[in-house]
């Protein structure tokens, strides 16, 4: 079967530093795949390549079997790329669904092109609670984002990306600044999206890599040293010495 992400070969040069390291990855349709590395590792700059905000030094990305390299960030979130940042992105002076419902609008602008004003509305408002229900927020749909959680934010932010209903979500570290039990619901959300989207996540929430994670690539100095399993990362040699460090337990 044709990955859902094939990114081969990929370097990213900043002056005087290899940011991305000919970093050669695929996560699978319908994969949890975890990217995991110490600060630094270049793990941001790989998703800015990969959503097309920050252009390689050289090497491929497909989507679903078709190169987009050429493509801007709008032309590959047509053909089903999203992204959460790592410091949460919304319209605070908006309701919670009105955030959701302007994200949903970008996608079905084309389909509701001939619809009265108030249909569109009405349905993008309906599928705007439908996509809040998903995160669990849909008790907070008239709440003004500025007084948000920072945890509700974060689902938040995750309901604005599914919006345009992605094929791959990128994930940049959903679970940072949130508690345990906050982090324990992003954690059921995230599962609960799986069947619907496959998804690339930077994480260093360990125990939340390992809940959900089918796969591991781990990333050092811009170099992918192991991909594999929980269990075959959990028990890489080189893995332990570079990244978790000899002797730490690992959950
Ligand atoms: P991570 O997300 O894994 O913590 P980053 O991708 O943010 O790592 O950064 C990888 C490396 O690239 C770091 O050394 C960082 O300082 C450097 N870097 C990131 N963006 C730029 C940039 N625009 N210009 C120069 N260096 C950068
Ligand atoms: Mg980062």
């Amino acid at each position: 079967m044709t990955p859902i992400l094939n990114v081969r070969a990929l370097v990213k040069n900043f002056a005087g530093l290899v940011a991305t390291d000919n970093v050669d990855l695929t996560v699978e349709d319908g994969e949890i795949h975890a990217l995991i590395g110490p600060n630094g590792a270049g793990k941001s700059t790989l998703i800015a390549q990969l959503m097309g905000e920050l252009r390689p030094t050289s090497g491929t990305i497909e989507l679903a079997g078709r190169s987009i390299d050429a493509l801007p960030t709008a032309g590959r979130v047509s053909l089903g790329l999203a992204r959460t940042f790592q410091i949460t992105c919304l319209l605070p002076d908006y309701t919670v669904l009105d955030n959701v419902a302007i994200a949903a609008q970008v996608r079905s602008g084309h389909s509701f092109r001939f619809w009265g004003d108030v249909r569109t509305e009405t349905a993008l408002r309906e599928e705007a609670m439908q996509l809040l229900t998903q995160v669990d927020l849909q008790s907070r749909a008239n709440a003004l984002v500025v007084n948000l959680s920072h945890g509700e934010k974060k689902q938040l932010e995750l309901a604005v990306a599914i919006a345009t209903r992605p094929r791959l979500l990128l994930l940049d570290e959903p679970m940072a600044g949130l508690g345990h039990v906050e982090s324990q619901q992003m954690v059921a959300t995230l599962r609960g999206l799986k069947n619907q989207v496959s998804m690339l996540l930077v994480e260093h929430d360990m125990e939340a890599v390992f809940a959900l994670a089918d796969r591991i690539s781990v990333l050092v100095y811009g170099r992918v040293i192991a991909s594999g399993t929980a269990d075959e990362i959990r028990n890489d040699p080189a893995v332990r010495e570079a990244y978790l460090g000899e002797g730490d337990e690992l959950c």
